[in-house]
């Protein structure tokens, strides 16, 4: 279908989005066109400053408009546990569970030989160089019940243990190939409570 340049260039920024194809794109693209002016100029807005003004936290990888990030200038954090995770959103989902009180480690992925992903690629060497610096007692290994999830978790266990700090896998209450966000709250509570020693 032939459409006037300005909604096909619409479309098409929609169609980047993860989960948007064409069909949905452009019943969004002409539900755009309906908006009054302001709602499209906030709408816009909002996207440049989420983009302008959030950045990864330089201590533990989370997204954040501060650096370090509000978990890791909380004080009354219990500054002995690191809960490792491959995802921002797998914070976010942990900290509405509410029973976690530590830090947290974000990796951004897991390993995967198969696609090229090996620890270099994602946050494993600052997790290495902060386990250094500070005084974790724990490691709590989040990481999505997947192959490469369970993977990242031996591989960053294996290379944990010689200095002491003890490392526990959450629980398997988690549905297997699923991700932690997606985990409802009495779920991923119970995973966290039934973690064992790696
Ligand atoms: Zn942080």
């Amino acid at each position: 279908m032939h459409y006037p340049e300005p909604i096909s260039k619409l479309i098409e920024s929609f169609m980047k989005l993860p989960g948007i194809g064409p069909k949905t794109a452009a019943r969004l693209a002409f539900f755009v066109l309906k908006m009054n002016e302001d709602t499209v100029l906030n709408f816009a807005k909002a996207l440049i400053d989420a983009k302008r003004n959030l950045s990864y936290c330089s201590v533990c990888g989370h997204i954040t408009d501060i650096d370090p990030c509000h978990i890791c200038q909380d004080k009354q954090r219990d500054l002995s546990m690191i809960c490792v995770v491959q995802d921002t959103k797998d914070v976010i989902a942990m900290e509405k569970m509410r029973d976690y009180n530590g830090l947290y480690h974000v990796l951004h992925g897991a390993i995967s030989p198969m696609d090229g992903i090996g620890p270099e690629d994602i946050n494993v060497p600052t997790l290495l160089k902060r386990l250094q610096d500070t005084r974790v007692e724990e490691l709590i290994l989040a990481t999505n019940p997947t192959i490469e999830g369970e993977a990242t978790a031996m591989y960053i266990s294996r290379l944990v243990k010689p200095s002491g700090i003890m490392t526990t896998r959450i629980a398997h209450g988690l549905p297997v190939g699923g991700d932690l966000e997606y985990a409802d709250e009495v779920t991923l509570s119970k995973a966290l409570e039934g973690r064992r020693e790696l």
